[in-house]
C-alpha cells in the first residue's frame, strides 16, 4: 500500500501546549474529514541529551493511506503547527516531515542517530531531501531533526501511553484527579500498566508537573489494560480528548552496547561492566558518586539526590564488587545510573586475627603483628585474615531508580 508518514516536532514550550496534544488534534481533524490513521500514532523519544528539548524530547509520527485526500492531509496538518505551535517561545522551532513511501535502512540508522548522538538542523535537512522528504521548517526548524526521527524508527519492543487532555480554561491549574483511583488503578492493572506511583515519595507520576495540556498519562505495554486503567482512574474536570500513542518509551532503546569503559562518549547512553574502586560518598545536595574501573580505564558514576532512596542502595556496594550499570554520560563527564545488576559481590572484608582467648587483637604497631588487649598475646604475622561478611544486595539482582526519577526512555525492572 502506498502510505504518507508525517512527522511532528518542536511545537510546545515549557509554558503550554505539547506535541502529542497538536497531534491528537489533527488526528481528530483528519478523523472528521474522513481520514484514519493506519496503526497508533507513534510518540518517539530521542537523545535524552538534547540541548534544546522541552521536557523529554519526544516527536510524534503517524502515517495515513496516500490516496486522493493525502493533499488535504497535509493542509490539516501545516495548519493545526501553525494555529497552535509555540512560536513566541524562542526555543519553539517546528518542523514538519512528509514522506511516501517505505522506511529504508539508512532512515532507520538515521533515527538510531538521533537517539544516540547529536544531529544538527542541516544535517537533517539534507537528509530529509535524500530521501525525498517533503520538509517543513517553522522558524528555524530544529523540529525536522525529530520528525524524520519518528518516522523512521523501527519499534522492536514498544508500549503504549493514553494521554488525556484537559480543558483550556484549566490550564495551569491543579490536575483534578482523585489519586485514590491512582492507587486502586495501579493495584489493578500493574505490571500491564507501569510508571503509575512512586511509592517511595508517595509521587502520582501519571499527573505531569508542568502547565500543558495533558491531564494524565498512563503507560502500558497492552491498549487494553490501558482501557481498563482509564475506567478506573476518576477525575472531577473534564476530559476534552483522549489519544493512545506507540512509543519506545521504557525500551531501553537509548542505551548502547560498549566494549569498555574506555569506548564511552560523553552524552552518550551504554550498558558497561565494571568493577567498583571505592566506597560510594555522598557530597553537599546529597548526590552520591562512586568510581567504577575495568582494563580498559575508569569512570565516576553517580546516583543523584532526586533518585532519593536508591542511593541508600547503592550506598552498600563495596571495592571489589561487580557491577553491570546502565546509564548515559553527562554534562559533568559522569555516568549517571538508571540501574544496575550486581554481577559479583565482594563478600570478603580482612580484619585483625581473633586471638586464643576469643578477642579480636590489635595492631601492635606498623609492621609490628597484632596484640591482644585483653591476654597480653602477640603474634608477629601482619596478615590480617578474611571474614565472610553478609552483604544486602543479591547477586544477579538488578536495582533501579524509582519512578520520580525515571528517564522516558529506561526500561523499568518490570519489563525486563
Ligand atoms: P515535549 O516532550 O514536551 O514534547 P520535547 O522535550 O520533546 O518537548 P521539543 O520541543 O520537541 O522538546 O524539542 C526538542 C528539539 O530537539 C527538537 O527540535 C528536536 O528536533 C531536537 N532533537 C531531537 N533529537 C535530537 C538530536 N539527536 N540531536 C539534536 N537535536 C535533536
Amino acid at each position: 500500500m502506498n502510505v504518507l508518514h508525517i512527522g511532528i516536532d518542536d511545537t510546545d514550550s515549557p509554558d503550554g501546549m505539547c506535541t502529542t496534544f497538536l497531534a491528537s488534534q489533527i488526528i481528530n481533524k483528519l478523523r472528521y474529514n474522513g481520514i484514519e490513521l493506519l496503526d497508533y500514532p507513534r510518540l518517539i523519544r530521542l537523545n535524552p541529551f538534547a540541548r534544546f528539548k522541552t521536557r523529554g524530547n519526544g516527536g510524534v509520527s503517524f502515517k495515513i493511506k496516500n490516496d486522493d485526500k493525502a493533499n488535504l492531509a497535509r493542509e490539516i496538518v501545516l495548519n493545526e503547527v501553525e494555529k497552535l505551535s509555540m512560536f513566541d517561545c524562542e526555543n519553539t522551532n517546528p518542523g514538519v516531515v512528509f514522506y511516501e513511501g517505505q522506511i529504508t535502512q539508512e532512515m532507520q540508522d538515521y533515527a538510531f542517530r538521533a537517539i544516540y548522538e547529536f544531529i544538527t538542523i542541516d544535517e537533517a535537512e539534507k537528509f530529509g531531501k535524500s530521501i525525498g522528504c517533503e520538509i517543513h521548517k517553522f522558524k528555524k526548524g530544529r523540529g525536522i531533526i525529530g520528525s524524520i526521527a519518528a518516522i523512521s524508527l523501527p519499534l522492536s519492543d514498544f508500549t503504549f501511553e493514553l494521554l488525556a487532555y484537559r480543558d483550556s480554561a484549566n490550564y495551569g491549574t491543579k490536575r483534578q484527579i482523585d489519586y485514590d483511583s491512582v492507587y486502586v488503578m495501579d493495584k489493578e492493572t500493574f505490571p500491564d500498566t507501569f510508571e503509575n506511583i512512586d511509592y517511595g515519595e508517595n509521587y502520582i507520576a501519571i499527573e505531569p508537573k508542568t502547565p500543558c495540556p495533558v491531564l494524565y498519562g498512563i503507560r502500558s505495554n497492552t491498549v487494553e489494560a490501558l482501557k481498563k486503567a482509564q475506567e478506573i482512574v476518576k477525575v472531577s474536570e473534564p476530559i476534552v480528548d483522549l489519544c493512545i500513542f506507540k512509543t519506545n518509551q521504557h525500551t531501553d532503546m537509548h542505551i548502547q552496547k560498549t566494549e569498555n569503559i574506555a569506548s564511552m562518549n560523553q552524552f552518550g547512553c551504554y550498558d558497561v561492566v565494571g568493577e567498583v574502586k571505592n566506597k560510594p560518598t555522598v557530597i553537599d545536595g546529597g548526590h552520591m558518586f562512586f568510581y567504577i574501573f575495568d582494563e580498559s580505564g575508569e569512570i565516576e558514576c553517580g546516583a543523584y539526590e532526586p533518585t532519593k532512596g536508591f542511593r541508600n542502595i547503592v550506598a552498600d556496594l563495596r571495592p571489589g564488587d561487580v557491577i553491570r550499570v546502565f546509564g548515559g554520560i553527562g554534562e559533568q563527564n559522569t555516568f549517571n545510573i538508571e540501574k544496575f545488576q550486581v554481577i559479583e559481590l565482594n563478600d570478603v572484608e580482612y580484619k585483625n586475627p581473633i586471638c586464643e582467648c576469643g578477642k579480636r587483637m590489635t595492631s601492635a604497631g606498623r609492621n609490628k603483628g597484632f596484640k591482644c588487649k585483653k591476654c597480653g598475646k602477640k603474634i608477629e604475622s601482619n596478615e590480617k585474615v578474611p571474614v565472610k561478611i553478609t552483604r544486602n544486595l543479591k547477586k544477579s539482582q538488578f536495582y533501579e531508580t524509582p519512578v520520580s526519577a525515571r528517564r522516558h526512555l529506561s526500561k523499568p525492572l518490570c519489563r525486563l
